[in-house]
């Protein structure tokens, strides 16, 4: 007689081969880690509490700990004690956010990933030679507030298709189209043709907005999509890139998609009939939790792992200036905590 653990053991031995391919670059990019030390280090440099406007990154598990070592997560400047010290989020913020603080005398430190600023000197630059700016990228995402809001009455938001419909522009010659750094390559491009069927001589942005992190993590699961019955992305839900690498690995061929935060949100009943499974992370999130899922995976048989490296990332941002005066001049500099 067979039992029905014996029946299944059975079926996944003659099931496909189990393999993992882990897609390279994935998790953390130069502008997430230096958001995120210049937190670590605000810690140690001045104790806590260090307040951050918004989440310094999109990503649960860095959000919690942070928290539990003393960091306080507020929604607006108002929320923070005048004189306190306030950390700017990787995903930037408007003219209107810093001079906020700055009435309310807070000490800040600006986090703002520097491809970010880029795109806010690009929207300046636009607006000071009078163009009409289409920022395409989603509606709400703070990087976009951060961004619309250096020339509010230059810029339009362009979202979904039919939100082309709805551009108004003064003069057809002088209009740009500009970015949010995480969006899908490919979905931006189907935008910006939407856009030039509407205006011909629309001009693209000086050098590209998407970021060079977003773009990688995404060639990188498109490279492998194609032979995996289930990619799993590590990432948060409210994490831009993270969701796009879903959509991409999907779009590109992958069987089945997921997302999850944490290894004990991978659903087994995914894996049922799976041979090859993709694994990959969004731009906010640190390996630890990768190797979580793929310990689960090998706990489950798929304990073969093949790195799938598209680009090796050299990128690196020095901390945010204000916090370099103080590291410098502090005789008992922190040690890396990294
Ligand atoms: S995803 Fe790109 S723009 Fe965003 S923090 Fe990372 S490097 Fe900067």
């Amino acid at each position: 007689m067979t039992t029905s653990s014996q029946t299944t053991e059975a079926a996944e031995d003659t099931g496909p081969a189990k393999r993992v391919l882990l897609a390279k670059p994935r998790g953390y990019c130069a502008g997430v880690d230096r958001a995120v030390i210049s937190v670590e280090k605000a810690l140690e440099t001045y104790g806590p509490p260090i307040y951050v406007r918004k989440e310094i990154v999109h990503n649960r598990h860095v959000v919690d700990t942070l928290r539990e070592r003393g960091v306080i997560f507020v929604e607006d400047t108002d929320e923070v004690p005048e004189g306190s010290r306030l950390v700017f989020s990787a995903h930037g913020v408007s003219p209107a956010v810093r001079q906020a603080a700055a009435d309310r005398n807070l000490q800040t430190i600006d986090a703002t990933c520097p491809l970010v600023t880029k795109v806010h000197k690009e929207v300046n630059r636009f607006a000071r030679d009078d163009y009409d700016i289409l920022l395409i990228g989603h509606d709400g995402h703070e990087e976009v507030e951060g961004t619309a809001g250096e020339a509010p009455e230059r810029v339009q938001l362009v979202d979904k298709p039919e939100d082309v419909d709805q551009v108004e522009i003064r003069d057809p010659s002088k209009v740009v189209w500009l970015s949010q750094t995480t969006l899908s390559v490919d979905e931006t491009m189907e935008r910006v043709d939407q856009l030039q069927g509407r205006f011909p001589d629309l001009q693209a942005p000086p050098s590209d907005d998407i970021c060079y992190a977003t773009s990688n993590r995404q060639y990188a699961v498109k490279a492998m999509a194609a032979e995996c019955d289930l990619v799993i992305v590590v990432g948060s839900t409210n994490s831009s890139n993270s969701v796009r690498l879903v959509e991409v690995a999907l779009h590109a061929g992958a069987s089945d998609a997921h997302l999850v935060d944490f290894a004990s949100q991978v659903d087994l009943a995914w894996l049922e009939g799976v041979g090859t499974v993709g694994v990959t992370s969004g731009a906010s999130v640190p390996d630890a939790l990768v190797f979580q899922v793929l310990d689960l995976l090998a706990e489950h048989g798929w304990d073969q792992v093949d790195e799938v490296t598209t680009a090796n990332e050299k990128v690196t941002f020095a901390l945010p200036r204000e916090l370099r005066k103080d590291l410098d001049e502090n005789p008992d500099k922190p040690s890396s905590v990294r």
